[in-house]
C-alpha cells in the first residue's frame, strides 16, 4: 500500500470508506428515462423573457441569504399554510442532510421504509447515524405495525416516509402517516417530491403535528437543473435547522430562475398535465404485454413493473442497445427483483421504449 493511501484510509471515518457513492448513469446518446426528469425543456417563446431576467442579475454580490422573493412565490403555489415555516435547499437532498446534520447523528437511528428513496441511507451514514429500514406491505404500503414495533426498540431520531414513494411509485395511507407520527417521539419527514403527481398531500395534516416536517422538491416537475428544494414545517423546526444550512446555499441563478419558472407556472402545470395522460398510457400499454408481470400502481412520473420469462439484466441492456435508459431495480431489494423503472416520456419517447421493449419476447432468452 502506498504512503498516500495508507493516509486515506487511516483519516477517512470507516463508515465513509464501507459507501458506495452514488452511481449516476452515463446516458451516451440514449433518451434518459432513468432520472424522474421532465421530458420537456423551458418553452422557447419564455425563454428570452427569461434570460432578460437574468441578465439583471449581480453575479458579483451573494445571492439573497434568505431567499425571500422566491419563498413567497413558492407559498402561494404550495398553498403554504400562514403558520408554517419554510426553508429552501439546493435540492430537497440538502435538506435531508441537514436535517438529519441538526437531528440525527451519532448514538442516534435514523429509520426509513424499504425499499424508498437509496439517499436516506448514503446521508443517515454520512451523518454517523445508524439506519434502520422496515419493509413496506405486501402492497407496497407502510407495514404500520412493524414501523411502530420498530419506534419502539430503536426510538429512531428520524423516520423518512416518501409519498408517493420511490422508486416503487405507489402513494402512501395518510391516516398511517399520521399514526406513525403519533406513535414517536422522533421526528417523521414526509418527503413529497413526486406531490405534482400525487393523489393526496400531507400539508393540509402538517400543522396537526408538531413533530412533522415536509419536503418538496422542483426537481421531478421539470426544474432538475436548478436544484430547488423546500422544507415546510413549524416555525420552531425551522428556527433551529437554519443554523446548520450554508450561507448562500441557493445561489442567485436558480433563485431568480426558479422565481420566474412558478410565475409562469401554466406551463409546468400543463406538463405535468401531459406526463398524467402519457402514465395511464403507458401503464396500460405495458399491462398488456407478454413480457410483462406486474405493473405497480403509480402516483409519480415514473412507472416501476416486473418482467417475466426475462432477465431485467437482459431487458435492460436490450432497451439500452435500442436507445432508451431505464433504472434497472433488480437487486435493490428483494420486493423489486427482476423490476425496471422507467420514467414517462415525450409521447414519442414512450413510444420508442415501448417498440424497444415489445421487441424482446419471453422465447428469446
Ligand atoms: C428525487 C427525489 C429526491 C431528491 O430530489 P432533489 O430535490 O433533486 O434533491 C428526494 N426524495 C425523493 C423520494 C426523490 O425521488
Amino acid at each position: 500500500m502506498s504512503e498516500l493511501s495508507a493516509q486515506v484510509r487511516r483519516w477517512v471515518r470507516p463508515e465513509i470508506q464501507d459507501l458506495v457513492g452514488y452511481k449516476v448513469a452515463d446516458p451516451g446518446d440514449a433518451i434518459k428515462l432513468d432520472a424522474m426528469e421532465s421530458p420537456w425543456p423551458w418553452p422557447g417563446d419564455l425563454r428570452d423573457e427569461w434570460l432578460n431576467r437574468l441578465s439583471e442579475v449581480a453575479l458579483n454580490r451573494y445571492p439573497d441569504p434568505n431567499c425571500g422573493d422566491l419563498k413567497k412565490v413558492v407559498r402561494e403555489v404550495f398553498e403554504v399554510p400562514a403558520c408554517a415555516e419554510l426553508l429552501l435547499g439546493n435540492g430537497s437532498d440538502e435538506l435531508i442532510q441537514l436535517i438529519n446534520l441538526a437531528i440525527a447523528g451519532h448514538g442516534r437511528t435514523v429509520m426509513a421504509p424499504a425499499p424508498s428513496f437509496a439517499m436516506y441511507r448514503v446521508i443517515a451514514t454520512l451523518s454517523g447515524s445508524e439506519f434502520v429500514e422496515i419493509d413496506l406491505a405486501d402492497d407496497y404500503g407502510l407495514d404500520l405495525a412493524a414501523m411502530q414495533a420498530a419506534v419502539g426498540k430503536h426510538q429512531p431520531a428520524v423516520t423518512y416516509v416518501a409519498h408517493p414513494n420511490n422508486p416503487t411509485g405507489n402513494g402512501l395511507d395518510l391516516d398511517e402517516i399520521s399514526s406513525l407520527a403519533l406513535s414517536t417521539e422522533g421526528v417523521v419527514v414526509v418527503d413529497e417530491a413526486y406531490y405534482a403527481y400525487a393523489d393526496s398531500s400531507f400539508l393540509p395534516r402538517l400543522l396537526d403535528h408538531p413533530n412533522v416536517l415536509l419536503l418538496r422538491t422542483l426537481s421531478k416537475v421539470g426544474l432538475a437543473g436548478l436544484r430547488v428544494g423546500v422544507l415546510i414545517a413549524h416555525p420552531e423546526w425551522v428556527e433551529q435547522l437554519e443554523k446548520c444550512r450554508l450561507p448562500y446555499n441557493v445561489g442567485v441563478l436558480a433563485q431568480v430562475s426558479a422565481k420566474f419558472a412558478l410565475e409562469h407556472r401554466q406551463q409546468l402545470d400543463e406538463a405535468i398535465k401531459r406526463v398524467l395522460g402519457e402514465r395511464s398510457r403507458l401503464a396500460e400499454e405495458l399491462r398488456h404485454m407478454p413480457v410483462v408481470e406486474r405493473v405497480l400502481p403509480s402516483e409519480t412520473n415514473f412507472i416501476t413493473f416486473r418482467l417475466k420469462a426475462i432477465p431485467a439484466s437482459r431487458a435492460y441492456k436490450h432497451l439500452l442497445a435500442e436507445g432508451v435508459l431505464v433504472k434497472s431495480l433488480d437487486g435493490s431489494h428483494p420486493r423489486l427483483s427482476n423490476c425496471l423503472r422507467v420514467t414517462v416520456g415525450t409521447p414519442q419517447e414512450n413510444d420508442l421504449f415501448l417498440g424497444a421493449l415489445s421487441g424482446l419476447s419471453a422465447g428469446d432468452y
